[in-house]
């Protein structure tokens, strides 16, 4: 920026914030149901959370309320895929490799 406007080599930074990436190893979420009962996880979202959101949390009111996400099927997305090496394996965020 100082290479096309010289002016800015004296500006100072004034405020600054950070946020972190939870950003999971296929670039996903982790939905659903977990080993303890009532808890449910709806993280990792890997720098997609907002757009994602609204359709998640209606998944996750169906998964909680009637026992099963209806509107798709969120098993895939589940903490177990790591162990069970279910990754997904879409092109999407930086899990091209
Ligand atoms: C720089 C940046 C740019 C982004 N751009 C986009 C974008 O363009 N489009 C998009 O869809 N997504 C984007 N995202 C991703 C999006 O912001 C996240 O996916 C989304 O905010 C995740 O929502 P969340 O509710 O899961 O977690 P968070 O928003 O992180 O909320 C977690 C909350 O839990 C609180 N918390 C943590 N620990 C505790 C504790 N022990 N006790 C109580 N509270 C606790 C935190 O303070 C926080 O309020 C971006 C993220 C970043 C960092």
């Amino acid at each position: 920026m100082v290479s096309r406007i010289p002016d800015y080599s004296n500006a100072l930074v004034e405020q600054a914030y950070t946020g972190l990436y939870d950003i999971t190893p296929d670039w996903h979420p982790v939905l659903g149901k977990t080993t303890v009962e009532g808890f449910y996880l709806a993280a990792g979202f890997s720098a997609h959370g907002f757009k994602l959101a609204p359709a998640i949390a209606e998944l996750l009111a169906e998964e909680i309320v009637e026992g099963t996400a209806k509107s798709i099927d969120i098993g895939p997305f589940g903490l177990d895929r790591f162990e069970k090496g279910t990754l997904f394996r879409a092109a999407y965020g930086g899990n091209r490799a």
